[in-house]
């Protein structure tokens, strides 16, 4: 193996990222090295793309990108016994410590240290990734490598889709994004009732539609009432998964949950964002913030539920190959596509 690798760079504070060549990261005694198939561009790589306010106040540059992937265990620390070389994996990227009192009841999603691969920590988008054999998910063979780079978007559709039980249920999504629909077919399959997802997006909807079994509503055009009559509702959704960051969407689905209906908050408002809380206070609605994925419950679970029939493939809408990097990053830019692979092989 030569010491350099091609990596998508955040090389400079601009808009961009750049394919250069870097060291193959050193691994230390408890960390394995993995070569890279395939990554998933994410609407956080879309953030350090555009070095907007965030990216800018988080990232240091320069810094590797990525934490979607997907790829084999090369090299393994010397501490490291439980894997081996030639192991396809991906792999949980908040990287976290061992110390903080949440970690040390087992709640390793809620350190507060957590530090991000691609943000905090060189990323995967990259020929090597140095990775704590701690966060290794090993893939069976009934999951492939593109759909191994996009476990960390359908995690956080996981983790936000089983916050409440499901069963039975009404669900509302607001936001017909990729993590948005994913989260749909997840509440399909474990056994809501009827789910209805809304974008202001018709594309998206249109993709909704073809990877589950849903009732998508587009809200500049259609009236989200009209839609709880026709599907015989009485009151009202009974959970809510919000997924657009957007105010106007949980301000509706507020108003369209049952009283002592269920949310999940898993979009990331802009900023501040106004909020009726005597609304809330008055429906008696619980909220729960979701973070991430549960480490390592969510990868358990999700990895079950793929073998199990969850197919959420036709959320790919783009593959390139690494050097048509750009044409990925326009892909998402646009506004029009569902998950982006890059194929790194
Ligand atoms: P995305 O930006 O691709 O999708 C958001 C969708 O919301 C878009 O299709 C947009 O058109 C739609 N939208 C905008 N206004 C709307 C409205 N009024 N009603 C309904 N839909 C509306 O995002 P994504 O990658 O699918 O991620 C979903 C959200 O989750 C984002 O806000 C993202 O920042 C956030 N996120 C949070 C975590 C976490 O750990 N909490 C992790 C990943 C992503
Ligand atoms: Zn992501």
């Amino acid at each position: 193996m030569s010491n350099q690798m091609k990596a998508l760079v955040k090389a400079k504070p601009e808009v961009g990222l750049w394919l250069e060549r870097a060291p193959v990261p050193e691994i230390g005694h408890d960390d394995v090295l993995i070569r890279i198939k395939k990554t998933g561009i994410c609407g956080t790589d879309i953030h350090i793309w555009n070095w907007d306010e965030w990216a800018a106040h988080t990232v240091p540059v320069p810094m590797i990108t990525g934490h979607e992937f997907a790829g084999e265990i090369v090299e393994i620390g010397r501490d490291v016994h439980d894997l081996s070389i030639g192991q396809r994996c991906s792999g949980e990227g908040h990287l976290i410590g061992k110390t903080s009192r949440q970690s040390r009841a087992g709640k390793f999603h809620l350190d507060p240290g957590t530090r991000g691969i691609g943000v905090n920590e060189q990323g995967a988008f990259a020929e090597y990734l140095r990775l704590p054999a701690f966060n290794v998910v090993p893939l069976s063979d009934a999951i492939d490598d593109e759909i191994g780079a996009i476990l960390d978007p359908l995690g956080n559709a996981v983790h936000t889709a089983l916050s409440f039980d499901l069963i039975g249920e009404d669900v509302l999504i607001t936001g017909a994004g990729p993590i948005g629909i994913m989260a749909a077919a997840v509440a399909r399959h474990v056994g809501a009732r009827h789910v209805v997802i809304t974008d202001v997006n018709q594309d998206r909807l249109d993709l909704a539609g073809q990877v589950a079994d849903v009732v998508p509503v587009n809200v500049t055009t259609q009236d989200l009432a009209e839609t709880v009559s026709n599907l015989k509702m009485k009151q009202g959704f009974d959970v809510g998964l919000e997924m657009s960051g957007n105010q106007r969407a949980l301000d509706q689905m507020v108003e369209s949950l049952v009283m002592g209906g269920r949310i999940a908050l898993l979009g990331i408002p802009p900023g501040k964002s106004p909020v009726d809380w005597s609304r809330i206070v008055f429906k008696a609605i619980t909220i729960k913030g979701v973070y991430g994925r549960e480490i390592f419950e969510t990868w358990y679970k999700m990895i079950a539920m793929l073998e199990n029939g969850l197919d959420v493939r036709k959320v790919i809408t783009h593959r390139f190959a690494v050097d048509d990097f750009r044409d990925g990053f326009a892909a998402m830019l646009s506004g029009q596509s569902g998950k982006v692979v890059l194929d790194w092989t």
